[in-house]
């Protein structure tokens, strides 16, 4: 896919530490965190929308990737988040799962 800065990271044409990364999803830090823990996991493959997802693998890869991250920031038990941004309503048109650490994206209930 051209034009989409989400496959140049993939493709490292844009340099990035990669948090986490295997087979078929790569994760770095978020460039604009909303919380000390803000992660981003995307699918290697250019996916745009979540319902156009085909690679079973790729959940499967967030959630051993995110497990990882929780693990490493101590953040079991703790509330953190993750949201899917796919489906036309986000910036970046190539799917991506957000994990986002405890205060982050909180509004709170009085
Ligand atoms: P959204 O598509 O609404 O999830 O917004 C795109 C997200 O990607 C935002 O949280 C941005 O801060 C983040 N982002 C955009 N460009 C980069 C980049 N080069 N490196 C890391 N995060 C980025
Ligand atoms: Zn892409």
């Amino acid at each position: 896919m051209t034009d989409c800065i989400f496959c140049e990271i993939v493709k490292g044409e844009i340099p990035k530490d990669f948090v986490y990364k295997d087979a078929n999803i790569v994760a770095f830090d978020d460039i604009h965190p909303v919380a000390k823990v803000h992660v981003l996991f995307i699918p290697k493959v250019h996916v745009d929308a979540f319902e156009n997802l085909q690679e079973d693998d790729v959940l499967m890869s967030v959630r051993r990737g995110i497990q990882k991250i929780v693990e490493q920031n101590e953040l079991v038990g703790k509330g953190y988040k993750i949201l899917v941004n796919g489906g036309g309503g986000q910036v970046i048109n190539h799917l991506h799962f957000h994990l986002i650490g405890p205060t982050g994206l909180h509004t709170p209930v009085k």
